[in-house]
């Protein structure tokens, strides 16, 4: 007997709501290949709601509040985020497939963000800028952005809303939110449980849709004041193409394909660790995935062999036990796409040191974790990003060369270093050109620490103590001093 499927409205000024069409699709669980929820199918007129909802908090009892009141907000948020941390990744692994022990240590964590925050709401300040004409005292200040709306991928959607949401708070702004349609349940649980510790109706809204239409109405929405967005490059570019028509602040976190250098005086144990790490982890499909390995020529045997002897130990299976070390893919187009790439390297003449194909014993959506080597720059497995468990191997001989062939991207989100000699690991660390670079690590985050990309990997940057200037308006007020009267012909 199949169990009923669970029910998720909208979620739209504090109330649990349908689509207006009455509309609904479902969710399947990549796992069982089974629907699991059943999801409001909401479209623009869905979107003008949730927009109105927002604008109306934005302009009275949150827009109210000063940095203080909301700063105590934040913390309540982050308070009940830890108390429905398990039910929460739990949804998130129903929808995406993601291993449970990865999704407890993300929603276990994400507290530290609204704390961060918090800690930042009540410290927007504004300058006192020393005067070029004595007439006049000038001075800044930081006021929110407004409505902010915010569009999601499915790999870790909670995280993702995070870094937008936390500081979008502490600034004072509201938000409406359309996650992923292949992971879009615990986005509307989130936002009940946020509302329940004390966020007023209407700060965040979320709009569910399976068709990709509900998010372009929200791109393009003339209601809201900035779009934050976290998906591919491609979706990215429309995104903000559909919010600068409306004059819209935007900010962007895109896709990568990110390099780790290693050279010969690396620990190799803890570089092949680093590289699973890198890309197995999440079965790959994440956007800082470590996905170009460009390891020095003399080691190049050594380390691919390491890193296979580990691929080929990592245990596939159910997301929910605790000895699964990859799920599956988390859902059927990303699945063709990953094979799809896998052929295409084999066409360009690649070779697989491990894995290249669908695992034959779990069927499903599940795929080897693949090590590609026989590789050249101009490859595709090389140039584009694949979203799944697939490390595509070269190599080179000088420090020059590794540093050519890292940057040789259109991305430049993540990119690692792994060598014991401090002065390389520094010179590479600056060289690089990308968001974060890690030295002998991969795959660390904070709320401290800025992310975001550079090239076609984003605009913006989210985390860290500027990421709440994203959601603020730099406002500058002159004040005349003399009462007197100036030549109205003249610039002041
Ligand atoms: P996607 O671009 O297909 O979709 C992202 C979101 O945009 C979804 O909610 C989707 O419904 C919506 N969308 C699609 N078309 C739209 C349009 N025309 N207007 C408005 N919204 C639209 O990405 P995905 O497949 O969900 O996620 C995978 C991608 O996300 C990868 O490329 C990955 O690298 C990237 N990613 C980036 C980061 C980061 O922080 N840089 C993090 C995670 C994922």
């Amino acid at each position: 007997m199949t169990s009923p499927l669970q029910e998720f409205r909208q979620f739209i000024h504090g109330r649990a709501v349908d689509a207006r069409s009455g509309a609904t699709f479902a969710s399947l669980n990549p796992f069982t290949g089974e629907p699991w929820a059943r999801l409001a199918d909401g479209g623009a007129e869905d979107v003008d709601e949730a927009v109105a909802s927002a604008r109306a908090a934005f302009e009275g009892e949150w827009g109210a509040m000063t940095g203080f009141q909301r700063a105590a907000i934040l913390r309540r948020c982050g308070d009940a985020i830890a108390a429905n941390a398990e039910r929460l990744a739990r949804l998130e692994v129903s929808d995406s497939g993601k291993l449970l022990r990865e999704m407890l240590g993300q929603l276990n964590a994400l507290p530290q963000w609204y704390y961060y925050f918090s800690g930042l709401a009540d410290k927007i300040e504004g300058r006192t800028v020393p005067p070029v004409n004595p007439n006049y005292f000038g001075f800044t200040t930081r006021e929110p952005v407004g409505v902010v709306a915010a569009i999601t991928p499915w790999n870790s959607p909670l995280l993702l809303l995070t870094f937008k949401l936390a500081p979008a708070l502490a600034a004072g702004c509201t938000m409406v939110v359309k996650p992923s349609e292949h992971a879009p349940a615990s986005t509307v649980a989130f936002a009940e449980i946020l509302h329940e510790a004390g966020l007023p109706a209407g700060v965040l809204n979320v709009v569910t849709g399976w068709d990709r239409a509900c998010g372009e109405a929200l791109a393009s929405h003339p209601g809201v004041d900035k779009v934050a967005f976290t998906g591919s490059s491609a979706t990215g570019a429309k995104v903000a193409q559909a919010a600068v028509a409306n004059y819209n602040r935007v900010t962007l976190e895109l896709g990568g394909k990110s390099p780790q250098i290693v050279f010969p005086d690396a620990d190799l144990d803890a570089a092949a660790n680093g590289l699973v790490a890198g890309v197995f982890a999440a079965t790959g499909q994440t956007c800082m995935a470590g996905s170009r390995l460009i390891v020095h020529a003399d080691v190049h045997d050594a380390l691919v062999e390491k890193v296979v002897a580990r691929a080929e130990a990592i245990v596939l299976g159910d997301p929910t036990e605790a000895a699964t070390e990859m799920g599956p893919v988390a859902n059927r187009p990303q699945y063709e796409k990953v094979l799809g790439y896998l052929q295409g390297a084999a066409a360009e003449g690649a070779t697989f040191a491990c894995g290249g194909e669908p695992d034959a014993e779990r069927g499903g959506l599940f795929v080897r974790p693949t090590v590609v080597t026989n590789v050249s720059p101009e490859n595709t497995i090389v140039r584009e990003e694949v979203f799944g468990p697939v490390l595509a191997a070269y190599t080179f001989t000088d420090e020059d060369e590794a540093l050519k062939l890292a940057n040789d991207t259109p991305y430049g989100l993540a990119g690692a270093v792994w060598t014991k000699d401090v002065h390389r690991a520094h010179r590479v660390a600056r060289k690089l050109r990308a968001g974060t670079v890690w030295v002998n690590a991969y795959r660390v985050i904070a709320p401290n620490m800025p992310f975001g990309g550079f090239g076609a990997s984003g605009i913006g940057r989210e985390n860290g103590v500027d990421a709440v200037h994203e959601y603020t308006e730099n406002k500058s007020v002159f004040v005349e001093l003399t009462g007197g009267t100036r030549d109205p012909f003249q610039l002041g």
